[in-house]
């Protein structure tokens, strides 16, 4: 029997920080990849169609004036298309001020959807896909089990975007270890060339315990990148970017420098911003450095 209390944390893009948030699921159906700890523990379960109206009712006695929603947890694109429909049309019901719903979408599951069926997806206010790429090097893609193929998540964004829908694309710094750091950075770059999201978030990667990729570092599987080679990785892929009209993060608390810029006219100034960390000498060259104290 499904319970309608979510007991475990529930993640948002912090850009969702003022969007009305409704779970209309647990979890993440893929659950495997190895940097990944968000849901460890959390059976994936979507809520059937009667308890996601409940949920829906449930938010709009909170706020019924609500003009952005965010639907958690971590793909609810997995959805069938019929029932993500359902779910649309009934927020679009139930709240007269809606402007958009974004939600967190593998690759896969955009793919599912036909490009008619993302039309209209978007015309019921489906607005911007959160979509983890991680990386475009298939190596590091496949050492860290991503579902899909760097292919694939850009075959996945191209048809997103055709369809009017956004996407906020996330990438990890430093997920290819010591070993493949500048092939890492320069597939990156290649794979965000071809996809052209609105939206770019880097994040640092941090191996968390109960990860997988925390235990590989344990037993040196995987070395982690230094403080300097971290900030010299991002320098590459930035280098390698050609975006037509990219807004850009690296603010999350993982990165060592928070940046922020829009492509393409801001790519020379966060080159240099970078260029001046790197040569100030306070960048630790032999470790990852301390943690951050949230991530
Ligand atoms: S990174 Fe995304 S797809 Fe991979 S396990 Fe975590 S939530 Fe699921």
């Amino acid at each position: 029997m499904f319970d309608v209390h979510h007991s475990h944390t529930l993640f948002r893009p912090p850009a969702e920080a003022y969007s009305l948030i409704i779970r209309i699921m647990d979890g993440c159906p893929w659950n495997q990849c190895t940097f990944c700890g968000m849901y460890k523990g959390v059976p994936c379960r979507f809520l059937s169609v009667e308890k996601m109206d409940a949920e829906i009712a449930g938010a709009r006695k909170t706020y019924p004036q609500a003009q952005r929603i965010f639907l958690a947890d971590g793909d609810v694109m997995a959805l069938s298309f019929e029932k993500l429909k359902a779910v649309l049309q009934r927020l679009n019901e139930r709240f007269p001020r809606l402007a958009r719903v974004n939600v967190y979408a593998n690759g896969h599951s955009i793919l599912q959807k036909s490009d008619a069926e993302l039309r209209e997806l978007r015309a019921l206010k489906l607005s911007t896909l959160y979509m983890g790429l991680e990386s475009g090097h298939e190596e590091t893609l496949r050492a860290v089990k991503k579902r899909e193929t760097a292919e694939e998540m850009i075959e996945a964004g191209q048809r997103a975007q055709s369809a009017g829908l956004k996407i906020s694309v996330m990438i990890l710094t430093g997920l290819g270890g010591q070993k493949s750091s500048t092939l890492h950075a320069a597939a990156t770059a290649d794979a965000l060339n071809r996809m052209q999201p609105r939206l770019l978030s880097a994040l640092r990667v941090i191996p968390i315990p109960g990860t997988e990729l925390y235990d590989q570092e344990k037993s040196s599987a995987f070395t982690q990148l230094t403080e300097h080679q971290a900030m010299e990785e991002l320098r590459q892929t930035i280098q390698g970017l050609e975006l037509e009209s990219t807004v850009f993060r690296a603010n999350h608390s993982s990165n060592i420098l928070p940046m922020e810029g829009r492509f393409p006219k801001d790519k020379n100034r966060l080159l240099d911003e970078l260029d001046a960390l790197l040569a100030s000498g306070v960048l630790d060259t032999a470790s990852p450095g301390a943690p951050p104290l949230s991530l």
